[in-house]
């Protein structure tokens, strides 16, 4: 039944969520430009005489808890015990409320800690029928360039990717070498993401550049063997806190910050083309055109379930950019 109801849900959903408007855009005086007209529909003016309307599979507005935005992804979790790859990935600005909405603060924490809690109240509401063995990868890709953020090895080798055979006979593509640590527990899969997020943060100030210019993906593998009948399945769920899709074009910026918008802008055109060619069922899906879409290969398309959030500020000042955001995610929805 559980999955009747996901195929009824489809296996693109589109969210948009608005974000409150912070202390420099009230300092700033700037007024409201977006209204969410019902759950699905959301309205930004763009000038007093231009007004853009957008649907999308739920908005949630300013005043959505960190609790119902996961509300509407904790089946998610279910799809992953039943053997589906998941991928759920924000797409917006920077300071629109990416990060939030996956990691959020301790007192208020976002998805991702919220998931990894549910994959363990799984495992053990299961565990007289399955035994079960979970494993974490953090990766982080920042200027086509891969990073482990879980091996310590201060020489390690490069990731490279690798096909190899999925179970329903299509090729999907593996990053060889990529540490994978396993799980035991919540407060174990939590320290080890904890340590993931550090060694990103430090990187991004050792390069001078911040967060917000690398793509950064949780990926949490789960195999699943029935003890009674030993067969076995994987799933797994890709939790991706993508690049700020800003262009940086007319700051003038030079040099790696150039290199840097450069990468971002093709990888997250490569994304949204492969979200699009799915949609409208495309013979070939332009997987390839960047390590960003080869990386979420396996969790895009074919049976896969995608989460997409679209992240915006409610503010004037950011209409032109949340537009921007908003035109991506219905290309990358509408049929
Ligand atoms: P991004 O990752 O898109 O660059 P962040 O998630 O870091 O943006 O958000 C920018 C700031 O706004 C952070 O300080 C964050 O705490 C705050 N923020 C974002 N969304 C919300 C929200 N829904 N409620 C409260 N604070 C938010
Ligand atoms: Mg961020």
């Amino acid at each position: 039944f559980h999955n009747e109801l996901q195929e009824l849900k489809g296996a693109l959903r589109v969210f948009c969520r608005i974000r409150p408007m912070n202390k420099r855009e009230r300092e700033n005086h700037d007024t409201i430009a977006v209204e969410m007209l019902d759950p699905f529909t959301v309205a930004l003016d763009k000038t007093a005489t231009d007004r853009q309307v957008f649907a999308y599979d739920t908005i949630f507005p300013e005043s959505s808890t960190q609790a119902e935005v996961f509300a509407e992804c904790r089946s998610m979790v279910q799809s992953v015990i039943d053997g589906y790859n998941v991928t759920v990935f924000t797409y917006g600005q920077t300071g629109a409320g990416k990060t939030w909405t996956l990691y959020g603060s301790g007192s208020e924490p976002g998805i991702s800690p919220r998931i990894c809690e549910e994959i363990f109240n799984f495992v053990q509401r299961d565990s007289e029928k399955l035994d079960f063995s979970v494993k974490a990868s953090m990766i982080e890709l920042y200027c086509a360039e891969l990073r482990d953020l879980l091996n310590k090895a201060k020489d390690h080798p490069k990731l490279e990717f690798k096909g190899y055979r999925q179970a329903d006979g299509s090729v999907g593509q593996r990053l060889e070498g990529m540490t994978e640590v396993p799980v035991a527990s919540s407060s174990d899969l939590a320290q080890v993401v904890s340590q993931g997020l550090g060694s990103r943060k430090v990187r991004a100030t050792a390069m001078n550049a911040d967060s917000s210019r690398s793509h950064f993906l949780l990926i949490i593998t789960m195999e699943m063997t029935d003890k009674e009948t030993g067969r076995s399945r994987t799933g797994k769920i890709s939790i991706v806190d993508l690049a700020g899709s800003e262009r940086l074009g007319k700051s003038g910026v030079s040099g790696e910050g150039q290199k840097e918008a450069i990468e971002i802008n093709k990888s997250l055109t490569a994304l949204g083309d492969v979200m699009m060619a799915f949609t409208q069922k495309a013979k070939v899906i332009p997987y390839r055109n960047s390590k960003l879409t080869q990386l979420m290969q396996d969790s895009l398309g074919g049976t896969a379930k995608t989460l997409m959030f679209v992240n915006i500020s409610p503010s004037s000042s950011n209409v032109d950019e949340s537009i921007s955001s908003l035109k991506y995610a219905s290309r990358a929805r509408c049929i």
